[in-house]
């Protein structure tokens, strides 16, 4: 029988080891993280928020292979991209200034982190033109985190002022072009005859 329990909405970091196996013994509960550090940040580990009891490596050290960025700040850890486990449990999630957002199942109870960085829009904008742009690469050019600056092209959207592409260009923005029509408020489309 599948009994279903509340998963880890935060992270809880625990602090730095010095090797992987210190790390288990620092983080017993579902969610509570730490950082391996051996001379520079090596890897990420989180006992696993879904609550199966596993324990998550998550590799920071490009010289070791395909590597997620860590930001660390007064407000907690966060990571890029996303962390998906593609076998056992599957969990998918994202960790964004200590806040565990669920992608897949649990996703209805995510609570994004609150938006303290609202003189972001105005710099991502800024930076935006007519050609396809990804929120990472905007992100890279701006020192920000990758999350932060998805929410701000996801404000824009609402706001009118950029557009999303489809299919191989999802996550990637644009300045909308003038006259174009906005699905988001079609009040503003100047296109739209009065009936
Ligand atoms: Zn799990």
């Amino acid at each position: 029988m599948h009994i279903h329990k509340e998963p880890a909405r935060r992270t809880s970091y625990k602090g730095e080891v010095a090797n992987r196996h210190e790390a288990d013994d620092l983080t017993p509960a579902a969610g509570d993280s730490a950082i391996v550090i051996r001379a520079r940040n090596r890897s990420f580990v989180i006992c696993c928020p879904d609550g199966c009891g596993e324990h998550l490596t998550i590799n920071l050290d490009e010289r070791a292979g395909a590597a997620w960025s860590l930001y660390r700040s007064a407000r907690g850890v966060t990571l890029y991209p996303s962390v998906w486990r593609e076998n056992g449990c599957k969990s998918h999630f994202i960790i964004w200034h200590n806040a565990i957002l669920w992608c897949d199942s649990y996703s209805e109870g995510n609570r994004e982190p609150e938006d303290l960085n609202p003189g972001l829009r105005e710099r991502v904008i800024a930076i935006l033109d007519e050609d396809w742009r990804s929120y990472r690469a905007v992100a890279m050019q701006l020192d920000e985190i990758p999350w932060e600056v998805s929410r701000a092209c996801r404000d824009l959207i609402q706001q009118g002022l950029v557009e999303e592409g489809d299919d191989a260009f999802r996550g990637h923005y644009r300045r909308r072009q003038a006259g174009g029509p906005n699905p988001h408020n079609p009040d503003l489309d100047p296109s739209a005859a009065p009936r």
